[in-house]
């Protein structure tokens, strides 16, 4: 596997993979790998002959009273995973690489509009710009074919399929879903924070989308009564403050009052566990026609 920081030297690579046929796809990663991550570098297996994973915390994504300087950083454990997944190259730049003028000073900014509004957006002044221009410049440096990201992060998938659209990547985006605990508890790299008494807890989480989802199969097209439900159902959690419950519009990441026969809606979560926030959300088809 070969090792590279530099913005010249990722794209000279990828020029030189491109030259002999291969076919390159991106995994932008933060590190902390776990087996949501790997499920991406398989997913990035399958659809291209060469796969980079880049490894980067992204200072400008990270509000100020965040964890960015407490984000876990193993980077050796990172890179022999990597290399036991056969992964061909290690994207690992430094903030002087993505930000040569410094963060403070990086005038030039990636916004999707609308998109980044709501549900986390609304939570998370300039999260969503911090990770759609971050997600530019990888690309930028990377030049992939395919860039793979995990539905986990539902907004931010569909806000980077957006980016790419209106601004002619020409790069395919290829999705793939959450990889959760036994307890349906979604893989994150920030599960580690969590104390035995929390992650008994954290569960609940995909427990309550859970019973959202089952409510809209039913016939449920109420958004406030699938909500409720969800409510109910978390109220038990005692450590568990809700920060947004919502059932949104994938297309506009708009709220939805009455769901459609037969459309796609996005149940969203967000919930602190003590200091720690998790996040959480499903795809669910609304019937045509409700379930018996
Ligand atoms: P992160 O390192 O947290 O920035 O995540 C890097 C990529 O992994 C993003 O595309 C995430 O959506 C994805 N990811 C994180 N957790 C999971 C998970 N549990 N299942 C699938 N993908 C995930």
């Amino acid at each position: 596997m070969n090792r590279i920081q530099r913005i010249e030297a990722m794209q000279q690579e990828s020029a030189r993979a491109k030259q002999s046929g291969q076919r390159l796809a991106l995994v932008p990663t933060m590190g902390a790998l776990h087996d949501g991550h790997r499920a991406l570098i398989r997913r990035a297996r399958e659809a291209a002959d060469h796969v980079t994973v880049s490894i980067f915390v992204n200072p400008t994504q990270f509000g100020p009273a965040e964890d960015y300087d407490a984000y876990p950083r193993p980077l050796e454990d990172d890179l022999a995973a990597l290399e036991d997944l056969g992964v061909d190259t290690a994207f690992t730049p430094t903030a002087g690489d993505l930000y040569p003028n410094g963060t403070e000073d990086n005038v030039t900014w990636v916004e999707v509009e609308q998109l980044a509004d709501a549900l986390c957006g609304a939570e998370r002044p300039g999260h969503f710009r911090g990770v759609t221009t971050i997600v530019a410049k990888l690309f930028n440096a990377c030049r992939p074919d395919v860039a793979v990201f995990g539905l986990k992060d539902a907004q931010q998938f569909l806000l980077l399929e957006r980016m790419v659209a209106d601004l002619c990547f020409g790069i395919e985006l290829i999705g793939v879903p959450t990889v959760r605990e036994p307890d349906g508890l979604a893989l994150s790299s920030r599960n580690r924070y969590l104390t035995p008494e929390q992650r008994a807890e954290a569960g609940i989480l995909a427990e309550a989308l859970g019973v959202g989802r089952e409510a809209i199969v039913s016939g449920e097209l109420d958004t406030e009564r699938v909500l409720a439900r969800m409510l109910r159902h978390l109220s038990v959690a005692p450590t568990l403050t809700v920060q947004y419950a919502e059932v949104v519009d994938p297309r506009t990441v708009q709220p939805v009052r009455t769901i459609t026969r037969g459309s796609t809606v996005l149940i969203a979560l967000a919930a602190y566990l003590g200091q720690t926030r998790l996040i959480d959300s499903a795809f669910v088809d609304a019937p045509l026609i409700p379930a018996a």
